[in-house]
């Protein structure tokens, strides 16, 4: 078994809804377990201007599957959430991104591990140290809460949202 921490980015369609949908798809494998989920977040959009606010959160997987099976299974989900491959950091359905597997390190095109901009994203390590907890080292020994400190301060808002839909879209018939 392994301990992964997967990033969740979603500004267009209903986001909410896919980070359910996901974290939902996620529980319902046999060969996942949701071990660890953060708040939900809101924020400010990198990359090409004029992008609806972002929400952002992590969940801790614990996993049997091998560090490239995972990110097949997270591609899977964005693919199943509508996501189309046009602008590099454009709006999108929803991102999947292996933050951490373990203590693996890699740097292949398909799979960098760790994730190569953890350290200059907030909305990656605030929601990554609510999972993790502060002590949590990177393998290159860097604690979170370090690097959360030298991080760039992009607008970066906690949400009330939950895991869980709202009540007002449960059992309606409109998605
Ligand atoms: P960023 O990587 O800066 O967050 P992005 O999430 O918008 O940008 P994508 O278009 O989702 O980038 O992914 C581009 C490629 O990155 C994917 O084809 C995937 O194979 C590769 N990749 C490399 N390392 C990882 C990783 N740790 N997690 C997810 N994808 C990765
Ligand atoms: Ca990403
Ligand atoms: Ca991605």
């Amino acid at each position: 078994m392994t301990r992964a921490y997967v990033g969740l980015g979603a500004n267009l369609g209903n986001p909410h809804r896919c980070f359910i949908d996901a974290h939902d798809a996620l529980s319902a494998r046999p060969d996942v377990e949701v071990s660890g989920r953060s708040a939900i977040y809101r924020s400010a959009p990198v990359g090409p201007a004029g992008q609806a606010d972002y929400l952002n959160a992590v969940l801790a997987l614990d996993t049997p599957l091998d560090a490239l099976r995972l990110l097949r299974l997270l591609q899977m989900l964005e693919n199943d959430a509508g996501r189309r491959r046009e602008v590099r950091w454009g709006p999108r359905t929803l991102d999947l991104d292996l933050l951490l597997f373990g203590d693996e390190v890699r740097s292949e095109e398909d799979l960098t591990l760790p994730h190569p901009r953890i350290a200059e994203r907030n909305f990656v390590l605030q929601p990554l140290l609510d999972v993790a907890g502060a002590d949590l080292r990177l393998p290159g020994g860097e604690r979170l809460d370090e690097l959360l400190a030298r991080c760039p301060a992009n607008a970066l808002q906690r949400t009330p949202l939950t895991w869980e839909a709202p009540s007002s879209a449960r059992g309606g018939s409109t998605p």
